[in-house]
């Protein structure tokens, strides 16, 4: 049997890894970890849950694939149920606006909550989908970087020339000439942090992430999101992959222009292929130094982080949902801290999950487990300490003015998640969420490719590659290796 090793456990290593075991590999996935999952994991404390990363579930299809391509029923390992509500926004005004999954009660609410008409929301909608049928294939679904992928050149060009795309706008630029009323462009301008960018500076091509919620779909795992990593582990064992924890990679063995194999502080792998699904920026510099590309990938601006805050609160709150954002009054200073002064705005835009409200034993009877974050920099040598303790406060006297309770008083457990810890735990560089940010149109060709163009038999997958980051492009990563090798 021909062997793969893969370098990291994250969703998208655990994907590949399943991919390759059926393809007639034989698969050991090294992680650095003493669990799987990367960021896709999960905490708990005095009688409360929380998923530590990832907390918006979309396009389940690419999960339950993988049970399918191995011959198994998904359901018997991994369940969900759709969301009717995507987000409950809170404005500073007083204003909430209920985001109900089903299109026509959203263009309706935004209608009675804004100056835009249900007619403009529901168009701003359909191009969303548009977008997505458009630009799914060739974008998401193949690499970027084979001209086997495209039908001709000229094709593409086409494509991207195509003023619905709005390839050559921001997509705040497309939000405001879509939309009056500033509520409603934050509402929209919001799902470039989606994937850690900055829609002042995005192109408007990124107006195809709403379809992803609208169109496809909101998710929550029955059990929370952790189920993904847990029943993936557990498919990819049962189908002969061997999982290796605690096993840091520190060297990628090279001879000529194939990878040979990587070792750990106690072993080494052999491998037929290597698939690496660490940040490509750390196999760059640390594991592999005869690679050519970090140069060229140091130079690329990295996705925004986040800052979390697990508060596990004493107490029911009727009028948030599963996700909740409390907006901030001036967006554009917010992202200029997060990118420009690389400094976190004293009025951040706060995101509040609680998955509690659907899964019962998240939380003791009569509390709720808050997962509160907000965007923050990556790491640039920043006084954390200081920026976290005001943000802190920030956030709590924004949370209670909201709601008009005091929070502090009822937090009865607390863990933190910093930028720093994020880069520690997973070796993500700088901490960033998302690899590489899209705040240029030429992003999509600029973030590296699935393979090496050096290494006939090195692969990469994650968020930190080609398509990008969020769990289902990292997933589709690594379908685009699957379809790579042969
Ligand atoms: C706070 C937070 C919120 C997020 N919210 C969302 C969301 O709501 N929806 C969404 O879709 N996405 C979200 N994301 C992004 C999502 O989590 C990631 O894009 C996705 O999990 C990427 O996974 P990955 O496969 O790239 O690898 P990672 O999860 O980064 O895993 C990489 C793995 O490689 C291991 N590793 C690294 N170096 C080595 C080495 N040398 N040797 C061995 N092992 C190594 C690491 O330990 C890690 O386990 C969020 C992320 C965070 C942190």
């Amino acid at each position: 049997m021909k062997k793969a090793v893969i370098v990291g456990s994250g969703i998208a290593g655990l994907a590949a890894a399943i991919r390759l075991q059926n393809k007639g590999y034989q698969v050991q996935v090294l992680e650095k970890n003493a669990y799987p999952g990367g960021k896709l994991t999960q905490i708990a404390g005095n009688g409360f849950r929380f998923d530590a990363g990832p907390s918006l579930f979309t396009m389940p299809n690419l999960v339950t694939e993988l049970f399918e391509i191995s011959g198994k029923k998904s359901t018997d390992y991994f369940n969900f149920d759709q969301l009717d509500i995507l987000c409950n926004y809170f404005y500073e005004d007083g204003t909430q606006i209920v985001a109900s999954a089903d299109i026509d009660t959203f263009a309706a609410e935004m209608e009675q909550k804004t100056t835009d008409s249900a007619e403009k929301v529901k168009k701003h909608l359909e191009k969303s989908a548009f977008i997505y049928e458009v630009t799914s294939d060739q974008f998401l679904n193949k690499s970027l970087h084979k001209l086997s992928s495209f039908l001709s050149l000229s094709t593409l060009v086409a494509v991207l020339k195509s003023p619905f795309l709005n390839i050559f706008s921001s997509m705040n630029q497309v939000n405001e000439s879509s939309f009056s009323d500033s509520k409603t462009i934050r509402l929209f301008n919001r799902y470039a942090t989606y994937n850690g960018s900055n829609p002042y500076k995005a192109p408007g091509i990124l107006n195809i992430i709403p379809h992803l919620e609208f169109g496809l779909g909101a998710y929550l795992p029955r059990g929370g999101m952790h189920e993904i990593t847990n029943s993936l582990v557990e498919l990819a064992k049962e189908i002969g992959v061997e999982f290796h924890f605690n096993q840091e990679v520190i060297t990628i063995e090279t001879e000529r222009s194939l990878v040979k194999s990587v070792t750990t502080a106690s072993g080494n792998y052999a491998g037929d292929i290597v698939v690496c699904n660490a940040d490509i920026h750390t196999v760059y510099e640390k594991l592999i130094p005869s690679a050519k590309k970090l140069q060229e990938v140091d130079q690329q601006e990295r996705s925004s982080s986040a800052l979390i805050f697990y508060w596990g609160i004493d107490g029911e709150f009727p009028e948030l949902d599963v996700h909740n954002i409390m907006f901030t009054e001036d967006y554009k200073a917010e992202f200029h801290h997060i990118f420009e002064s690389k400094t976190i705005s004293e009025d951040p835009t706060i995101y509040i999950n609680i998955t509690s409200k659907k899964i019962a034993s998240d939380a003791p009877k009569g509390k709720e487990n808050w997962f509160v974050m907000i965007n923050v920099p990556s790491v640039y040598g920043q006084d954390w300490e200081m920026m976290i303790a005001q943000a802190r406060k920030n956030i709590l006297s924004k949370i209670s003015r909201i709601l008009g309770q005091d929070i502090e008083k009822l937090i009865h457990f607390e863990q933190q998640l910093t930028p720093q810890l994020i880069q520690d735990k997973t070796y993500s560089f700088k901490g960033s969420l998302y690899g590489t940010s899209s705040n240029n149109r030429f992003a999509a060709f600029f973030r590296h490719k699935n393979f090496s163009s050096q290494y006939k038999n090195l692969y990469f997958c994650g968020g930190s590659v080609h398509p990008g980051g969020g769990i289902p492009l990292a997933l589709l990563s690594a379908k685009i290796i699957d379809k790579l090798i042969k």
